[in-house]
């Protein structure tokens, strides 16, 4: 199989050295990388492990949990590296109003910037949404017909109005380690819905590490636990995931 992880954050990882999961990661048929940078002091970390590897690629913008420590020099810094060739996405963006780490209407106008960002420079967004569908709805709506190249909801977690909303504007819906939850069923029945050439695998490393491997930081070569739980409830291959 040749498998593309979409989104994971190589510089949060801490309990392997990032060439030996390259390593086991290449082994489990993970060809290409797409390392999230989120953290505005990692914005350049996330850069060079990019340049430093082939076939990584990497994405830059403000999570919506963060939303409260983006200013115009973040803004411009995100804005520049759209010119970098292996940059592929503004991300990842949004709205979380499950934690409210950063206040609502900050978060909005954070998430408004990066989108006239990726409109600008004629990039998709990776978009983050929690608990906030009903804003999600209204903002993707407002800017979609601009954004050239649309993007995905990454570890789509959201409401069927939501996820029917996305589609119908052309997002992608991304699908990880949650979908193998025993308390998912809701992830599971968009996972049902959505079109298999609209969905994107993702481990979101290191974060929501898969079943069978709980307990253990989640890194890119899990990503079979996950198509393989996506081949079962789409009723089909793994190689057709
Ligand atoms: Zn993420």
């Amino acid at each position: 199989m040749k498998i593309i992880e979409t989104h994971c954050h190589l510089d949060y990882l801490k309990a392997m050295p990032l060439d030996e999961i390259l390593k086991i990661s290449k082994e489990a048929g993970i060809e290409k990388i797409i390392t999230i940078g989120v953290d505005p002091q990692n914005l350049d970390k996330v850069f060079e492990i990019s340049n430093e590897n082939e076939n990584i690629y990497f994405t830059q913008g403000i999570h919506p949990h963060d939303a409260k420590e983006c200013n115009d020099d973040v803004l411009k810094k995100v804005d520049a590296r759209c010119s970098e060739k292996k940059m592929l996405a503004v991300g990842e963006i949004g709205l979380d109003y499950h934690y409210d780490n950063s206040p609502r209407q900050k978060q909005i106008e954070v998430f408004k910037s990066h989108l006239e960002i990726a409109i600008k420079n004629k990039k998709p967004v990776v978009i983050h949404s929690r608990d906030a569908d009903e804003d999600m709805i209204s903002v993707l709506s407002e800017y979609a017909p601009r954004l050239d190249k649309k993007g995905v909801i990454h570890s789509f977690t959201s409401g069927e109005e939501l996820a029917k909303k996305a589609l119908d504007l052309g997002f992608y819906l991304g699908f990880n380690g949650i979908i193998t939850f025993k308390s998912a069923q809701n992830v599971r029945d968009i996972a049902k819905l959505c079109p298999l050439d609209k969905m994107l695998v993702e481990t979101d490393s290191p974060f929501l590490t898969p079943v069978p491997n709980r307990g253990k930081e989640n890194n890119p070569s899990n990503l079979p636990h996950i198509i393989n739980k996506l081949a079962e409830i789409k009723n089909t291959t793994p190689e057709e995931i």
